[in-house]
């Protein structure tokens, strides 16, 4: 059995904004009871995370099980993304138009990837790239294109989640509050 992820992301985070963001997104979990304030051993691929709160079952759609790992924060420019599988399309921010990644075979596209990876590249080094969309030739900001079921984000801080039961919107619109309104993003998936 592989390891269930759900990742806020906060898109409007900023390199330097986001280490007293992270702070104040945790101090809100931990007053609403969703995660303990105290870090343990329960997060893959990190050290250490919170774990569950008495109150997680306010984050969760439904008390399908009790979580049974917890909550490890990410700082810095990171590629979010839904681990397993991939996204079929990107969308144009401006035109909404699809670009086909793959194929309904699950083919790679040839070429298609080419101008995402360089821009992905240039984002991890610079935290600023944009792709031109090949339908109304605008320039995008890497961050707002919109990917197939969400497989992707890129922001400087992310929420991550291990192994709790779907999140119910209230929490993710709280949580989106408590971080001064800023667009969020939930990346879900399996390792
Ligand atoms: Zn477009």
């Amino acid at each position: 059995m592989g390891s269930h992820f759900q990742t806020v992301v906060d898109l409007d985070a900023t390199p330097a904004d986001a280490p007293s963001l992270a702070a104040r997104g945790l101090a809100w979990l931990v007053a609403e009871g969703i995660v303990r304030a105290e870090r343990t051993d329960c997060v893959l691929g990190a050290p250490l995370g919170h774990p569950p709160g008495p109150l997680w079952t306010k984050a969760v759609r439904h008390r399908d099980w009790e979580p049974h790992d917890g909550l490890n924060i990410e700082t810095g420019p990171t590629v979010f993304h839904g681990g397993q599988g991939d996204a079929m399309y990107a969308a144009c921010p401006h035109c909404a138009a699809h670009v086909d990644l793959y194929t309904d075979e699950w083919e790679e596209v040839e070429g298609a990837w080419e101008p995402f990876e360089k821009a992905i590249g240039t984002w991890c080094d610079t935290g600023r790239a944009a792709v031109a969309c090949p339908r109304c030739g605008r320039a995008g900001d890497l961050a707002a294109w919109n990917w197939e079921s969400d497989h992707y984000a890129f922001g400087h801080l992310g929420f991550e989640f291990w192994d709790w039961p779907e999140f119910g919107t209230g929490f993710l619109e709280g949580l989106a509050r408590a971080l001064g309104g800023h667009r969020t993003v939930l990346v879900a998936g399996k390792l």
